[in-house]
């Protein structure tokens, strides 16, 4: 493939989405010298704060939309549950990167299990579940338990319900909207593992080091990079989140969950196509972190190295504990902290992020339970 020209410095990215992935997108864009004009609905949102130019306007405003498209030079988004009609609206009158098909693949859990199946990435079994009978005839083939969750709208564990017995078939069913739902085998995982790839215009891939995350409330609250796992394990993720860029033939950044079972094997749960919060770490332990190759991507630059100088521990600033934590944050030593402007510290909301530095090598010599000290 070919290199398109660049664009130059001085032109803008437009960014769907207000929240702090656009914001960090944004700031990485300023730094090298890109404008990002911000298109979401709310006026405060952590990305507006920092844009060159703003829109405040629904997603389905298809006026907007247009206004927008004369005023930028390009297109991404920050959130994966953007309307497809609204990249629709824009597909056409400015490049988007990613384009509508990769956004459609990441908004719907069936369309993206068969995805990463076809690109060779393993996968529990599953079943498209249009009705009651469905869900029935499912569990008869997958069996119990058994993971029911929505297709589309569903993020930090929202919109599923695990089925231990048969008596939890029919009000799980009643209760999870909007419908239709997937149904997946319960899988027993050992831990989660991530990994993040970029791919530029000119079809080149980087792939981060993939790292081990830990949950708290259904929320990612550490990341390890890199990943406390044997070296065939981070090799087979990384070769995952490689397959992944490159049979979305993805112009952008992509993510890949993965569980990692007790023997090794990894199963890929979930894509997102755009910067994620398991990749926070690279922000300041990469030469080039995933805000900047995002840019990168998208402006049609040569992508930057996703060479690692320190191991990192990410930890995200939740809630009204993460607001209590900040002063601590800013002033620790080998903590890079990171805060996002949101208006209200509520519970569940993240805040902010805090990347802990270790000398390249240490991550390994940690416990499987560490914790940063004191936070
Ligand atoms: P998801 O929204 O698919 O990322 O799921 C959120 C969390 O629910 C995951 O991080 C797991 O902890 C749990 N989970 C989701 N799917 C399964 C599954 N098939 N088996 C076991 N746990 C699951």
């Amino acid at each position: 493939m070919t290199r398109p020209e660049p664009l130059p410095p001085g032109s803008t990215i437009g960014i769907l989405g207000g929240g702090q992935l656009g914001r960090m997108s944004a700031m990485a864009a300023a730094r090298l010298g890109y404008r990002a004009h911000v298109y979401a609905p709310d006026a405060d949102s952590p990305g507006m704060q920092v844009a060159a130019a703003r829109t405040v306007a629904p997603y389905e405003d298809v006026a907007a939309l247009h206004r927008f498209a004369a005023e930028v030079d390009v297109v991404t988004f920050e959130f994966e549950n953007v309307p497809a009609a609204t990249l629709a609206a824009l597909e056409g009158r400015v490049p988007c990167r990613p384009g509508l098909g990769v956004l459609a693949i990441g908004q719907d859990r069936v369309r993206e299990k068969r995805f990463l199946a076809e690109a060779g990435v393993p996968v529990a079994p599953w079943a498209e579940v249009g009705s009651e009978a469905e869900l029935h005839a499912a569990v008869a083939r997958i069996g119990l338990p058994a993971v029911l969750k929505t297709t589309r709208m569903g993020y930090d564990g929202r919109g599923q319900a695990v089925l231990r017995t048969p008596e939890d078939i029919a009000p799980a069913y009643a209760r999870l909207e909007p419908k239709p739902l997937i149904l997946e085998a319960f899988v027993p995982f050992a831990g989660e593992v991530s990994a993040i790839a970029a791919r530029g215009a000119d079809g080149t891939v980087v792939v981060y080091d993939a790292v081990e995350n830990h949950h708290r409330h259904h929320i990612l609250d550490l990341s390890f990079a890199p990943a406390r796992v044997p070296e065939a394990t981070a090799a087979a993720a990384r070769e995952n989140v490689r397959r992944v860029a490159e049979a979305l033939d993805l112009v952008g950044i992509v993510a890949l969950e993965m569980f990692l079972l007790a023997d090794g094997t990894l199963l890929g749960n979930e894509i997102a196509p755009r910067p994620h919060n398991s990749g926070h770490w690279t922000m300041d332990a990469c030469l080039c972190g995933q805000f900047e190759q995002h840019v990168r991507a998208v402006v049609g630059l040569p992508l930057g190295p996703a060479t690692r100088h320190a191991d990192s521990v990410m930890r995200n600033l939740v809630g009204p504990e993460g607001l209590a934590a900040w002063p601590e944050m800013v002033a620790a030593p080998q903590v890079v902290a990171h805060w996002y402007g949101k208006e209200e510290a509520r519970a569940g909301r993240k805040l902010g992020h805090a990347n802990l530095l270790l000398s390249l090598g240490k991550i390994s010599s940690l416990e499987k339970g560490w914790r940063p000290g004191g936070w």
